[in-house]
């Protein structure tokens, strides 16, 4: 029996210390909680459950394609969700690594549990509910519309029977789609291959979340953003749905950020106001 209960306890030490980042389901074990908890997760890391957190280390999912919010700038992933996890991660103690995937994999990642969360300037919607829970979300943005400088679609209503552009598998993308007809939506794998797209005439407009879209205009000469959003959004982190323990945390987090103003500061550096 005795050494029953030191193996239950070496066991769960052992977890605390892998789980230091709160990940996964062996993260279950703290002092707090019954021992049926703490040998329920024993049973796990005997069984050699392993999460991707696994030495204080958080993986984080993003498409770094989507500037001011994640792209690279030298051999680095920058941007306002690249800092903000970084703060989330400081206040957990851990370590961050960043994976660069495509969007529409961003959630397969955290579902399969290769990566811990997604942030990825990633609107939350009913339909990624069913497949992952969203933190407090931490940014409002819209979907605009960016067509050529001379362009006769003046509105929203000019986009009908136009060829659109999107992101493969982002809002703009669902949405378009919904409203257009797939036949009048071109996808690309990045927002800037779409941006180049409508620049060489290949397409109509291109509808995108507007800081991407205000970053692409700036930089490609000939383009402008229509006046009207064509939807209003919000951003926020996603996490596995059995993951509520790395959920709550991050949530903690985002509320002491949002609180003593690291958020503002970091989105203020990457986002010059009007
Ligand atoms: N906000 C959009 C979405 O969640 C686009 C995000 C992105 O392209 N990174 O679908």
């Amino acid at each position: 029996m005795r050494k029953k209960i030191m193996s239950v306890i070496i066991a769960s030490a052992m977890i605390m210390s892998l789980s230091a980042c709160g990940s996964g389901s062996s993260s279950a074990a703290s002092t707090e909680k019954a021992s049926e908890a703490v040998s329920e997760a024993a049973e796990e890391a005997a069984a050699g459950t392993e999460n991707a957190s696994a030495g204080g280390k958080l993986v984080m999912a993003t498409n770094a394609e989507f500037p001011p919010y994640e792209y690279h700038e030298n051999d680095e992933i920058v941007g306002i969700d690249a800092e903000i996890a970084a703060a989330i991660a400081k206040e957990l103690g851990c370590e961050i690594e960043i994976e660069d995937i495509a969007f529409d994999s961003v959630i397969p990642e955290v579902t399969s549990g290769k990566a811990d969360f997604g942030m990825a300037g990633m609107t939350v919607t009913d339909e990624r509910k069913q497949s992952v829970n969203f933190s407090d979300t931490y940014a409002v943005a819209k979907q605009s519309v960016i067509v050529k400088e001379d362009s006769d679609i003046t509105d929203i209503d000019g986009l009908k029977d136009r060829v659109i552009g999107v992101q493969t598998g982002t809002t703009g993308d669902l949405y378009a789609t919904d409203d257009y007809g797939d036949g009048n939506i071109e996808r690309y794998s990045k927002g800037m291959e779409a941006v180049q797209a409508l620049s060489q005439g290949k397409i109509d407009a291109v509808i995108i979340d507007n800081e991407p879209a205000k970053v692409y205009v700036a930089e490609n000469t000939g383009l402008k953003l229509l006046d009207s959003a064509y939807t209003e959004e919000e951003y926020a982190i996603c996490v596995a749905l059995d993951n509520t323990e790395l959920l709550d945390k991050i949530n903690a987090a985002l509320a002491k950020l949002k609180d003593d103003g690291t958020i503002d500061g970091i989105v203020a550096k990457y986002i010059k106001s009007e």
